[in-house]
């Protein structure tokens, strides 16, 4: 079976492993951690970076730092994953949807202002696929409003728009290092605090709500609890494992941009320029097609982090992922809206519960190819 995801490994994990045990300290904020957090603040021009426990965590965190409560509201596409959302329901919030773009599923920027009220607190720029959304856009409406900007950037690492780091745009901005992601440590995020003004509580709400961060610099002789907090760092050996990749990031966005580009080029006619995925396979997709109407495919590159396909209606992706799977591969499709969820149709008054067809019809039309690393060696050895 071709699977949907693989995790890739560079092969210096097991040495940056080795070398965190052998160095002694397990826990988080140590020698990778360090190392980590620089790489992105250098690289990609971020402010100061926290390694957490996940995306979803570098959320919470988000949430904690700008102190959202209830009686808030944020505004949050409708096609996104549910940490997006669940971040600041956790304190309270409400939250407004915004609906996909009719062509993109990413947030349709020119629906957002509509949704703004003297409660909204934040909005936050989900850059679905790693293709930006338009930062000039949102930038304008939170000066505009007073309005918090935060970046949803768990699967938009090294993507750029206009020249400028996705994840540097926000007064905050959130990645994940999930398997499933460009790269990872197994489970694993990060926040970026780009306002130098919140960097401080930043480092005591990551630190369980106590100042033991400045403790370790020596700046202090003994900490204690500042602040409201949690468990919010990333371990030395994840931190470890997640370095190896980092150091091959430029490897690893260059062969994906290879199988995304074959795939782009084969269903757009452009046969000839296939680079490394097997005719073969390709065919086989093609094959698998035929009876299911027309098919969309995506047309933005974003950092490639993933391939899709957009059928006409939900039966026929069905029958299409039937199709493949019959012959042994693995498709999957993505986001169940949120306005939609169980949660929120209980959580939230019925005014918010929106209409959302652009939204509803990216849950039920969109799939998703296998694009990782390995998956041209997988296909020739199959
Ligand atoms: C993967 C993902 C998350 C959650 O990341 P975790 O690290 O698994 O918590 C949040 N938002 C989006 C858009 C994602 O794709």
């Amino acid at each position: 079976m071709i699977p949907f995801n693989k995790p890739y490994l560079t092969g210096a994990e097991q040495e940056y492993l080795s070398k965190a045990v052998a160095l002694g300290k397990l826990s988080g904020n140590g020698h990778f951690t360090q190392l980590c957090q620089s790489f992105f603040e250098e690289q990609f021009d971020f402010g100061k970076c926290f390694l957490t426990t996940s995306c979803t965590d570098a959320l919470e965190m988000a949430a904690l730092l700008l102190d959202i409560q209830p009686g808030d509201e944020v505004i949050v596409p409708a096609f996104t994953f549910v940490s997006s959302a669940n971040a600041f329901a956790l304190r309270g919030a409400k939250i407004r949807f915004v609906e996909s773009k009719a062509d993109f599923p990413g947030l349709d920027e020119a629906k957002v202002e509509k949704l703004i009220s003297e409660k909204t607190k934040a909005i936050v720029a989900v850059h679905y696929a790693g293709v930006p959304c338009d930062m000039d856009v949102l930038q304008q409406l939170s000066d505009k409003y007073n309005i918090i900007l935060i970046e949803d950037a768990a699967q938009a690492v090294s993507s750029f728009y206009k020249g400028k780091a996705l994840g540097s745009f926000g007064k905050l901005a959130a990645f994940s290092f999930h398997e499933t992601k460009n790269v990872h440590c197994g489970e694993g995020g990060m926040l970026v605090v780009n306002d130098p003004q919140l960097i401080k509580r930043a480092e005591v709400i990551w630190e369980k709500g106590t100042d033991r961060a400045a403790l370790f610099r020596g700046e202090i002789a003994k900490y204690g609890w500042k602040d409201l907090g949690s468990s919010f760092l990333l371990s030395e050996l994840q931190a470890a494992f997640l370095f190896a990749q980092l150091e091959n990031l430029a490897g690893i966005q260059s062969r994906r941009k290879a199988i995304w580009e074959d795939y782009s080029a084969w269903f757009s006619g452009k046969k000839d320029q296939i680079q490394v995925l097997p005719l073969s396979f390709l065919q086989l997709l093609e094959e698998c097609m035929k009876g299911l109407g027309e098919v969309g495919f995506q047309t933005q590159p974003g950092n490639y982090h993933l391939f899709y396909m957009l059928f006409e209606y939900a039966d026929l992706r069905q029958e299409y992922i039937q199709r493949l799977k019959e012959k042994g591969v693995l498709a999957v499709f993505h986001y169940q809206s949120l306005h939609k969820s169980e949660f929120i149709q209980n959580y939230q008054p019925e005014e918010f519960v929106r209409h959302l067809p652009n939204s509803d019809r990216f849950s039920d039309c969109l799939l998703r190819l296998p694009l990782f690393y390995q998956l041209p060696n997988l296909l020739v050895e199959s």
